[in-house]
């Protein structure tokens, strides 16, 4: 159980305490919420996830789920040490699972937690394109993306009437948690993050499929597909902060070849469906 509950004025402190290097953009990033608080409930809301659904473990496709997640880890291990960062995952916990439902949908939780819906895999069509999501999902936890998003959600909080910030099994921050990092939303229908965030889960996610050794010229392809799916339903560009999926494809397709190089650069020169 994890039930500790702090004050608002503590959780302000611990604010202020916590600005760290985004090793992929090299950007300092503001962490609002430290690791040691992070990690904890990220596998505690994890386990639950996977305990209200029906996780499938056996078969071609759970093994693919495995296959590819693990390569995508390693991949971000290589990468991470090759530019200076080479404890970056020692806290994480690597887990690939794959749920069944028709939901298009796919999400990293930080300390490495992933999980893809069995109704994203016609969109994800191959190997390389379960690859490409796995990647970009990846890219989000790694670059803490959910926790600059909770942070902001638990200011947002914070500033108004509640006077205090509880943060662990109750309702409210189970809320908190799973809007932080988009649990529930759909991959290209409703994506969770700002189109500041969704290009750069792009641009390391192609660096990270290219190096675990899968065709980056896919993602684009992946991302036709999603678009095909959404059928022209996405939000309406006034509304969506997010990349246009033609932006999107039209940035995948030229960024395809330096990922290829950046591979290279790890002894990787082919690359598979
Ligand atoms: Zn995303």
């Amino acid at each position: 159980m994890y039930k500790f509950k702090f004050y608002t004025s503590f959780l302000l402190m611990l604010f202020f305490f916590s600005c760290g290097q985004n090793p992929f953009t090299g950007k300092s990033t503001l962490a609002l919420v430290p690791n040691s608080q992070i990690l904890p409930m990220s596998f505690q809301q994890y386990n639950k996830v996977l305990e209200e659904s029906k996780v499938i473990k056996e078969g071609d496709q759970a093994q693919m789920i495995q296959r590819v997640g693990l390569k995508i880890a390693n991949a971000s291990e290589r990468w991470l040490a090759a530019n200076g960062y080479p404890n970056y995952t020692d806290n994480y916990k690597w887990e690939f699972s794959l749920i069944e439902g028709d939901q298009v949908n796919a999400w990293a939780m930080p300390g490495g937690k992933v999980a893809f819906y069995t109704g994203i895999l016609p969109i994800a069509k191959n190997e390389a394109g379960v690859a490409a999501i796995m990647g970009h999902e990846v890219a989000h936890a790694l670059a803490n993306h959910g926790q600059q998003r909770m942070s902001a959600g638990q200011l947002q909080q914070a500033a108004g009437a509640v006077g205090m910030l509880a943060i662990g099994d109750d309702q409210q921050s189970q809320e908190i948690f799973a809007t932080a990092y988009g649990i529930g939303s759909q991959v290209g229908v409703m994506l969770p993050f700002s189109r500041k965030h969704e290009t750069e889960a792009d641009k390391i996610g192609l660096n990270l499929m290219a190096i675990a050794g899968y065709d980056p010229d896919e993602a684009a392809e992946l991302w036709m597909r999603m678009k095909e799916n959404s059928d022209g339903a996405g939000p309406p560009p006034f509304l969506s902060t997010h990349p246009s999926n033609d932006e999107r494809i039209r940035n995948l397709q030229n960024w395809s070849s330096q990922a290829k190089k950046e591979a290279a650069k790890f002894g990787v020169n082919s690359f598979q469906n």
